[in-house]
């Protein structure tokens, strides 16, 4: 690295831990050790308290009961625990899944290893600009299926789904529950689940400015309660829905996380939306044919994702090495596979090719924006020159 680190604008793979969520952190990789399921000692009542408030945190945050959240891994155990555990569950009832084309591995991938044991899975197309048509969502339920599973906000275009709008379409039709991955959409967005009327939430700490490897989902007890078969095997801790030592240092980050996202969220939405502007109209009004990938208002505040016409996405990444920035999914850019979701809104091979990913945070100054889009500007000509 250079004397001066690259601009981190890559805020959909990972965030920045927010000090105040190390500091919380620390004393539980310290002195406050104890394993949160021991009930003979204070070290364990200790884990166990610090455990709970944390609960509470996130339930404040969501709008729901603390016995509501489950500690996990992360959203991607979050995802495939909604869809691996509701699936057993209620195999008696139904074997379809209704999901969406635009949704994280962690669904998409879950969803076709369900189908090849047997469920039947619809795999509903979006529009140019990201979002699920609800009357394609009614016409593919049936009395057989039993979830339906579409992400709250997108990782790559952020584009966000009216999932109250799609959930009641749902309630309207059919028995079946709805899943909605949040893990974009938490700490930057309102986030309700009794608005939203949704079942199954998954969420990230990492994706919050909280630590890696901890998650959490929301499981509805009531109206209706939601039946979930484990797909961890152990200890029984989590109701028996998740076995495994809690990860305490991290489910205490990520509550602090999550209240911090409570408390913050409002003004933090309305900074970022200003930079993601002012970053837009710098590339906007220094170069032709940069193009909006996703929806122009129903998007995060913290995305822009563009298309570059005639510019390889690939060389203009390599072109600008003070910019961390990505063309897509940190999971798929291994592959020079131009991303399923740019794909899914069909906007042509070229555009695919030339679009690049930049998500803000809440440490991303005006300073960092102006910097990246001088970058950004001279890269762009230099690779069209
Ligand atoms: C990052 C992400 C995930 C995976 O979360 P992990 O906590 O890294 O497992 C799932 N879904 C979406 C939408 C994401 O952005």
């Amino acid at each position: 690295m250079s004397a001066e680190p690259p601009i981190y604008l890559d805020a959909h793979a990972t965030t920045p831990v927010d000090p105040r969520v190390r500091q919380s952190m620390l004393p539980y990789f310290g002195e406050r050790f104890g394993n949160a399921s021991s009930r003979n000692h204070p070290y364990g009542w200790d884990a166990e308290t610090a455990v709970d408030r944390a609960r509470e945190q996130a339930a404040e945050l969501i709008g729901c009961s603390p016995k509501e959240i489950l500690w996990t891994s992360g959203a991607t155990e979050s995802d495939n625990l909604s869809l691996g555990g509701v699936v057993e569950a209620y195999r008696g009832r139904g074997d379809h899944l209704v999901t969406c084309v635009t949704e994280h591995p962690a669904v998409l991938d879950t969803a076709r290893h369900l189908e090849r044991r047997g469920l039947r899975v619809t795999y509903l197309p979006v529009d140019s600009s990201g979002l699920v048509d609800p009357d394609e969502l009614r016409s593919a339920l049936d009395d057989r299926t039993i979830l339906v599973s579409i992400m709250l906000a997108n990782n790559e275009v952020g584009t966000i789904q009216d999932v109250a709008a799609l959930s009641a379409i749902v309630r309207e039709s059919s028995p079946a529950l709805v899943h909605t991955d949040a893990a974009q959409a938490i700490g930057k967005m309102p986030v309700d689940v009794e608005r939203m009327g949704v079942d199954l939430l998954s969420m990230s700490g990492h994706k919050i400015h909280g630590p890696m490897g901890v998650g959490a989902l929301y499981v509805r007890r009531r109206r209706p309660t939601v039946r979930l078969a484990p797909i961890l095997h152990g200890g029984g801790q989590e109701r028996g829905l998740r076995s495994g030592t809690l990860n305490v240092p991290g489910i205490v980050g990520m509550g602090r996380a999550l209240e911090i996202a409570a408390r913050e969220r409002e003004s933090e939405a309305a900074r970022l939306q200003t930079l993601r502007d002012r970053l837009h109209e710098g590339l906007t009004g220094s170069l032709d044919g940069v193009r909006l990938n996703g929806h122009p208002e129903r998007r995060l505040p913290n995305n822009l994702n563009v298309s570059f016409a005639g510019v390889e996405a690939e060389s203009l990444i390599r072109e600008v090495p003070g910019v961390a920035v990505s063309t897509g999914a940190a999971c798929a850019s291994a592959s020079l596979d131009p991303s399923h979701v740019i794909r899914a809104l069909g906007l042509g091979a070229d555009r695919a090719h030339s679009s690049l990913r930049f998500g803000l945070h809440r440490f991303t100054t005006e300073e960092e924006i102006d910097r990246a889009i001088r970058m950004l500007v001279r890269a762009v000509r230099k690779l069209r020159g």
